[in-house]
């Protein structure tokens, strides 16, 4: 008799040990191989499309299912073309998305014993591809059916949303340039999330590929400043923002302009794109000191504590709220859990303290507890004790937020936002100027990587759409 599948345990994914990996900005998990893989999805029981709750939770709709089953046999090429039909970074995704709340969240394999690693067999696909020029040949594939048009598109950021607008408009041959305000292509893939999540090559080489399909970069061009909406739409067809929530929120606090208190953003990009982890070969070193304190729970502010650990500090998470709101991927927790930082919740910030030399010293914080009744995003309430405490700090990172910059809203005319910024879109992800069209974390607030990808390839389709309908 065969083996059953049902019964198999949810094969691991082998990862830099936690002592050696806070020493070092390498990768903390190395994936799987093809057995591992395989093995992995032959556990899947491969649920009809039509029900199958993965593709319902997977915000593209990837069709799970038969990308695992190509995976199973062995056809890692049909694998990665099903992905690339509604995903094109899946190496990315494999490795960013909270897979958790979103495709592994029903996984039926869950109700009787471990759910499917979907997540990683994604990035599997992806990696292996990669390495063994499987991918190349359906890249080649791609641009041989490129029929090239005359109309030319304008994207704003190249991050998740732009890079895949990119992509899908190259490929129905728009003539697509990406403006870019940054010196490096990416967004938050490169400024943000640390190399030890997701090694910076990777971006590269996709930014590679959409050269490859005729996509043109132009970079460090600010646009509002270097140049307008109104100007581009002179020159294009139609304009695409996708220029994220790049602006931190800041804590309203006395001493958050001490040295040392500093947002996320600036921290990781300090670190991320000035390859302050590379010092000395980079000679932009960041010095975090003995002690840093973190302040909030998300993705950004894990990435904050585990970076500081790897430049040396013992590190303290510090969030107001309880454990069941943490909001950072339940895989990032358990890393940052793992290279021990250290957790302290219910404590709401209320002074940076300084030294003689207007450097922070300490954080104090006033002790909260939860209540029973949830606000409108679900989290319980919180409220204040009246008993205070405070930690030592050399160096504070704020990391509770961004949201969405000014400078695109204040120099085009017409262009509707609501009363925190973000821009006002219709189902077709159209602004309220015809032909100019947003998505990312531009539409939504600080959002997901998955998201912003969604949103891309979905305005993508309707400037394909409208400008068919325009000529
Ligand atoms: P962005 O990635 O922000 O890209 C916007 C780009 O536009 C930037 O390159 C910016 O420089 C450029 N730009 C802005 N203004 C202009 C202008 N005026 N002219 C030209 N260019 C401009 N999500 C996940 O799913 N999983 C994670 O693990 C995760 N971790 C995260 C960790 C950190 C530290 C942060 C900050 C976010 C994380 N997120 C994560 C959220 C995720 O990265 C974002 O939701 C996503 O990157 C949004 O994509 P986007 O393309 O809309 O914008
Ligand atoms: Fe899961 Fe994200 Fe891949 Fe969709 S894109 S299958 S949510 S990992
Ligand atoms: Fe496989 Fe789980 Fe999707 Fe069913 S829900 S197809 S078991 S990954």
């Amino acid at each position: 008799m065969g083996i059953d599948p049902k019964k198999l345990k949810r094969i691991p994914t082998p990862e830099q040990a936690p002592e050696e990996r806070i020493h070092n900005f390498l990768e903390v998990n190395y994936g799987y191989d093809l057995e591992s893989a395989q093995q992995e999805a032959f556990r899947c029981v491969k649920c009809p499309e039509e029900y199958a709750p993965c593709i319902k939770g997977c915000p593209v709709h990837i069709k799970i299912p038969l990308f695992i089953k190509q995976v199973e046999e062995g056809n890692i090429k049909e694998a990665l073309r099903i992905i690339w039909m509604n995903n094109t970074l899946p190496a990315i995704t494999g490795r960013v998305c909270p897979q958790e709340d979103q495709c592994e969240k029903d996984c039926v394999m869950g109700k009787i014993g471990d759910k499917i690693n979907i997540g990683k067999l994604e990035r599997f696909v992806a990696d292996y591809a990669r390495k063994t020029g499987i991918e190349e040949e359906l890249l080649e594939e791609m641009i041989q059916s490129i029929e090239k048009k005359d109309q030319k598109v304008a994207i704003i950021g190249s991050g998740p949303a732009g890079l895949t607008a990119a992509s899908e408009l190259a490929k129905r041959g728009y003539q697509v340039t990406v403006f870019e305000a940054l010196h490096e292509v990416g967004g938050v893939l490169v400024y943000g999330i640390p190399e030890f999540r997701l090694p910076n090559e990777l971006v590269e080489h996709e930014v590679e590929k959409l050269k490859r399909l005729g996509v043109e970069f132009k970079l460090n061009y600010v646009v509002g400043r270097t140049v307008t909406i109104p100007e581009l739409m002179e020159e294009y067809d139609a304009v695409f923002i996708a220029s994220g929530a790049g602006t931190p929120r800041l804590l309203n606090i006395p001493g958050v302009n001490l040295g040392g208190v500093y947002t996320a953003n600036e921290f990781l990009t300090r670190v991320n794109l000035m390859k302050a982890y590379k010092f000395p070969e980079y000679d932009t070193p960041v010095h975090v000191g003995k002690k840093v304190v973190i302040i909030g729970a998300g993705n950004t502010a894990m990435d904050a504590a585990r970076t500081a650990k790897r430049l040396g500090a013992d590190v303290y998470i510090t969030y107001r709220r309880g454990e069941e709101d943490i909001s950072a991927r339940e895989e990032e927790v358990h890393h940052a859990r793992e290279e021990g930082i250290n957790f302290k919740l219910l404590l709401n910030p209320v002074e940076f303290i300084g030294d003689e030399n207007g450097r922070v010293v300490k954080v104090k914080f006033e002790k909260m507890e939860t209540l029973e009744e949830r606000d409108s995003r679900g989290k319980r309430k919180i409220r204040g004790t009246g008993e205070y405490v405070e930690l030592e700090a050399d160096t504070v990172v704020i990391a509770i937020g961004k949201t969405a910059g000014k400078i695109i809203f204040q120099t085009t005319p017409g262009l509707e936002v609501d009363k925190r910024g973000t821009i006002v879109v219709d189902e077709n992800l159209m602004t309220s100027i015809p032909g100019v069209f947003a998505g990312g974390d531009a539409i939504r607030g600080e959002a997901t990587v998955i998201l912003a990808m969604g949103d891309g390839r979905k305005a993508a389709l309707a400037i394909h759409e409208y400008l068919q309908n325009k000529q």
